[in-house]
């Protein structure tokens, strides 16, 4: 393959949906062997056939749920398998919201959004380190401008987020010797199915997104794709001397 991520490997949590989808598109026209992690296999297959038509490279699909330590190791070790044992590049991204401030949010919610936005990436950064310190590849983690600043509303979302943020500069210091560089993107408004998943309906989803003509300095919501961009430039050479950055893609969030 041709391309700026050509002979690296990258897997993609997240990769059966929005962000995650876009990113394995990208990465796909740039080059990457690829495996893909999600839930829902049929999107999955879905995202790795347009992958396929992209590139003529057919992406490893691993199919599981990170909240389970089984799967997240399993979905590694498919990642492993499928690449010779090697691995360059990993992009956390799977997450999920949930909407309520400190009276609405329960302790549920709390364990559902770490275990899901946080844990996992823990887990699975630490199976991947010493395979990225072998190629001195490197992580883009997928935050949220509920990373950097507050909102109100969306409390376990936020908590999540700004641990995600912290995650990202500690691990980039204590990889920093390894050549191992970890940094994170902070989308705002993004237009993707997470908000429907946590109970928006499509007229609110609709009311949310338009809101963003005010709340985004450049008078729209952003695209998947445009995420996807900045995350490419992150995972490659262009980025050698960026670590521990926790970059906006929010079009001026005010
Ligand atoms: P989507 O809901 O479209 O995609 C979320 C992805 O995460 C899906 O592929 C989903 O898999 C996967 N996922 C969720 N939970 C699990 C789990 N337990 N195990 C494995 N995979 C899981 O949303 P986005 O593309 O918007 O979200 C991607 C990231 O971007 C998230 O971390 C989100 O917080 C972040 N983000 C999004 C913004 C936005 O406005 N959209 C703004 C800021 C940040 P499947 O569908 O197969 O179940």
């Amino acid at each position: 393959a041709r391309g700026s991520l050509a002979g690296k490997v990258a897997l993609i949590t997240g990769a059966s949906s929005g962000i995650g989808a876009a990113t394995a598109l990208l990465f796909s026209k740039l080059g990457a062997g690829l495996a893909l992690a999600g839930r829902n296999a049929q999107n999955l297959e879905k995202i790795g056939h347009s992958c396929f038509q992209a590139s003529g490279v057919k992406p490893v699909l691993l199919t599981g749920d990170l909240t389970k330590d089984e799967d997240t190791k399993r979905i590694f070790q498919g990642t492993l398998d499928g690449h010779g044992g090697k691995l360059d590049i990993l992009v956390n991204n799977a997450g999920i919201i949930a909407l309520g401030g400190i009276q609405k949010a329960t302790l549920e919610q709390y364990d559902r959004l770490m275990n899901t936005n946080v844990r996992s990436m823990f887990h699975l950064t630490q199976l991947a380190v010493p395979y990225l310190i072998e190629t001195k590849g490197n992580i883009v983690n997928v935050s949220s401008i509920n990373g950097l600043r507050a909102f109100a509303g969306v409390l376990t979302y936020s908590i999540s987020k700004h641990a995600i943020d912290a995650f990202t500069r500690c691990v980039a210091l204590d990889l920093a010797d390894k050549q191992v560089r970890v940094n994170c993107v902070n989308p705002g408004v993004t237009h993707t199915e997470l908000h429907k998943r946590a109970g928006l309906n499509d007229k609110e989803y609709e009311a949310y997104l338009k809101r963003a003509r005010y709340t985004h300095a450049l008078g729209r919501h952003g695209e998947p794709q445009e995420v996807a961009d900045c995350i490419a430039f992150l995972v490659s050479d262009q980025a050698s001397f960026i670590t521990g950055a926790c970059i906006p893609v929010d079009g001026g969030r005010h």
